[in-house]
């Protein structure tokens, strides 16, 4: 057998309590999901502002199809960039308040793009350990020098960023931290890069669309603005639709055009994405509704966790972990839940570090009062 290995390692694998499996999704994105044909009360999307299935998204990216078809059918220097990736990439510029922005596929295509543009040999990156696993392959990718800090640990930056060597200094961080849904120290960070003429990359993937002014991002959520910060966002998560973006000063994005692999060969994606993207900007700027709603679930939700043996992280986003630490009690918590109706997903390792597995409750603007109230009693009741 020529993967006999392989079996071996998956067995391991799954006697660790470490297999992942994929369920089946039968309905639209959102609060009430049907999975392998069961209904359940969902708490494990990105779509934090449950725009997935909005109508008018829907609309968009009928209209979108009729004008521009199904597919871009080329890549963006040759000639699938279209006037809808045109305008969306102005629209998400003026949005986010830099001069200019390029539009990827994927999140994960936009760093590794990004940073392997941006640095190379000689070069040094920063990251911070509980980055998001796309930066680290950005970095890795790039073969510049790859420093990683202690979480949120600006001593320990600090004390890399004086040790660093003479090339180009890129410091990349998640805005919020994806399994933990804290903040980045974005200030002292951008101090930093003042001081020791760095860069720094932002990956805002979770608080595009939930953090700051209109939901304009964590940028605005600390009022910062400066030419050094390369700023990029996800489309998929609660902007409800596929795809990301960096916005930058326009020499970055020209290097960008440039340079930047995952941006030159590969397809661009289809065009009806960026008309649904569109209309997705403008829901973001006039349903704060859903923001405050969300800020009501986190209080909600934050003092009902209260009380329990499993310890809430301290969080003030739509991502709301409670710690349980080993990785069958984790796993064993998260099915139990979903026998009772709830969908709330075990993270484990390699996610995160080990010892540290937990439930991810994500909370979205389309969960009501009632909706929380159900996950709260019956992980107090599972407690007893
Ligand atoms: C989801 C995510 C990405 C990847 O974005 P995709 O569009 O899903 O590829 C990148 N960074 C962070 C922090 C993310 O959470």
């Amino acid at each position: 057998m020529p993967f006999t290995n392989l079996q071996n390692e998956l067995n391991e694998r799954t006697a660790q309590g470490l297999l992942r499996q994929r369920r089946v999704l039968q309905s639209p994105q959102g609060v009430r999901i049907t999975v392998d044909g069961e209904r359940y009360l969902s708490f494990c999307s990105n779509d934090y502002l449950g725009l997935a299935a909005h109508p008018q998204l829907i609309a968009a990216l009928q209209q979108g199809a009729t004008q521009y078809g199904a597919g871009a059918g080329a890549s963006h220097l040759v000639s699938g960039h279209s006037l809808a990736h045109h305008q969306l990439e102005q629209a998400l510029a003026n949005f986010v308040g830099k001069p200019a922005a390029l539009l990827f596929s994927t999140g994960y295509l936009a760093n590794l793009g990004a940073v392997q543009a941006l640095v190379g040999r000689g070069d040094t990156v920063f990251a911070d350990k509980l980055n998001h696993a796309s930066l680290n392959d950005a970095a890795l990718l790039s073969r510049a020098q790859l420093k990683r800090y202690r979480h949120n640990d600006i001593a320990h930056l600090t004390q890399l960023l004086e040790q660093a060597g003479s090339g180009r200094k890129l410091i990349i961080t998640d805005a919020v931290f994806s399994m933990d849904g804290d903040l980045a120290p974005l200030p002292q960070l951008l101090a930093l890069c003042e001081q020791y003429d760095a860069w720094l990359l932002v990956d805002d993937a979770h608080g595009f669309g939930v953090l700051g002014t209109q939901g304009r991002g964590t940028l605005s959520h600390f009022s910062l603005s400066a030419p050094r910060i390369i700023y990029m966002a996800t489309l998929g998560k609660a902007a409800g639709v596929a795809g990301a973006f960096v916005a930058a000063e326009q020499v970055v994005i020209d290097t960008l055009v440039q340079s930047a692999r995952s941006y030159i060969y590969t397809t661009a994606s289809p065009p009806a994405l960026s008309v649904a993207l569109l209309t997705s900007l403008h829901l973001l700027q006039q349903e704060s509704w859903r923001r405050e709603q969300l800020q009501k679930l986190i209080a909600q939700l934050q003092g009902g966790l209260q009380g329990l043996p499993w310890k809430p992280m301290s969080s003030s986003t739509p991502i709301q972990p409670l710690l349980v630490g080993d990785n069958e009690a984790a796993l064993a918590l998260s099915t139990t839940l979903r026998a009772h109706g709830l969908w709330v997903p075990a993270i484990r390792p390699p996610t995160v570090p080990q010892g540290s597995a937990r439930l991810r409750i994500s909370l979205s603007a389309a969960h009501t009062e009632q909706d929380v109230q159900q996950l709260i009693t019956a992980l107090h009741a599972l407690a007893r």
